[in-house]
């Protein structure tokens, strides 16, 4: 540990926001993962940017996490500052049909304040289990929605340190991608725009789509979600199945009995078993019919 750059981190946090060596496996849901250098949990918008201005002038890299849905982080872990934007930076407050929220905030959070507020347009979210932030990141999706159909606008920090609201056109949001991926910003916070709605549809919308991800998710093992994207007309999952590959294992990382497209870890897995099975998955899949598997999940570190 670089002791000085640690008393800078802390000149800025106070000292319960910052952690050296934080294992990753406690911060992603596939609960893998090596340490971060430097662990930080702003609590304002004015933290993270001096965060990340005395990461420039240091030239100490930094890389932004919310709840680690998506992400798969190396057993060597990261050398640099995490920025956990999470439950410190979590407000959701309801204005008329709109919900402003900062990027913190765990979509399902967000999902009970419009359910609260009979606003409806937000069911499908309710059950994928990030932050706001990492939501606009990858244009998060399910059962037909997608965060494109309810984002009205998206604060952001951009790497000049300079604080931007941009509108829902300037996103770019496309399959699992958005500017915000492209050009490297950080989402503070974002306006969702919803419809007027009955509780009872919207409760009932909810617990049908809760009751299909029991039913068809492996959710009793850690995982990241849909390991790899949807090729272009076709499914990965039934594309992984039709290889044979269902109960796929390296190490302590499978591929799901309960549903293919989902890599799980079964026991103790490691971050390379992980990626050793994504990679033998991806090239089996190549080699029997001809589809090249991209994965979703987001990597970090060295592998
Ligand atoms: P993280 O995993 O922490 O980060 C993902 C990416 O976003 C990283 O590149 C990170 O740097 C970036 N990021 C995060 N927060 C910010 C921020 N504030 N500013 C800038 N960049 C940021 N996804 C779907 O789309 N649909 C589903 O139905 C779905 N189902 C899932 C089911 C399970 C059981 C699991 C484990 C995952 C599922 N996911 C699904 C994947 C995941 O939940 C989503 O991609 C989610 O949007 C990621 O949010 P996060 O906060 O966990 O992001």
């Amino acid at each position: 540990m670089n002791q000085e750059f640690y008393k800078k981190l802390e000149s800025i946090l106070t000292e319960e926001q910052v952690k050296i060596e934080e294992p990753m496996k406690n911060h992603t849901t596939f609960r893998v993962g090596g340490p971060a250098a430097y662990f930080v949990m702003p609590r304002t918008a004015e933290e993270v940017a001096k965060v990340t201005e005395l990461c420039a002038q240091e030239n100490v890299p930094y890389y932004i996490v919310g709840n680690g849905s998506n992400l798969l982080v190396s057993d060597k872990g990261y050398d640099g500052v995490i920025i956990q934007i999470y439950k410190q930076m979590s407000q959701v407050e309801v204005k008329g049909r709109e919900i402003y929220a900062q990027a913190g905030a765990l979509l399902s959070m967000v999902a009970k304040r419009a359910l609260d507020t009979e606003l409806a347009g937000f069911e499908f979210a309710a059950g994928i289990p990030g932050t706001l932030g990492g939501a606009c990141v990858m244009n998060a999706g399910a059962y037909g929605g997608e965060m494109k159909d309810v984002l009205k606008s998206v604060t952001v920090l951009d790497k000049d340190g300079n604080v931007k609201k941009l509108a829902k056109d300037e996103l770019e949001l496309g399959y699992r991608t958005s500017v915000i991926a492209k050009k490297g910003y950080i989402v503070l916070d974002a306006v969702i725009e919803l419809k007027e709605g009955k509780a009872e549809e919207i409760k009932a919308l909810m617990d049908d789509l809760k009751e299909r991800r029991i039913t068809k998710q492996p959710l009793e093992y850690p995982s990241a979600g849909s390991t790899f994207k949807r090729p272009e007309g076709y499914f990965a999952g039934k594309l992984i199945q039709d290889a044979d590959l269902r109960g796929f294992q390296v190490g302590g990382a499978q591929v799901s009995e309960k549903h293919c497209g989902f890599v799980i870890n079964k026991d103790g897995a490691t971050a390379s078993d992980v990626m050793e099975l994504m990679r033998q998955v991806s090239d089996k899949v190549y080699d029997k019919f001809g589809v090249r598997l991209e994965p979703e999940v987001k990597r970090l570190g060295e592998f």
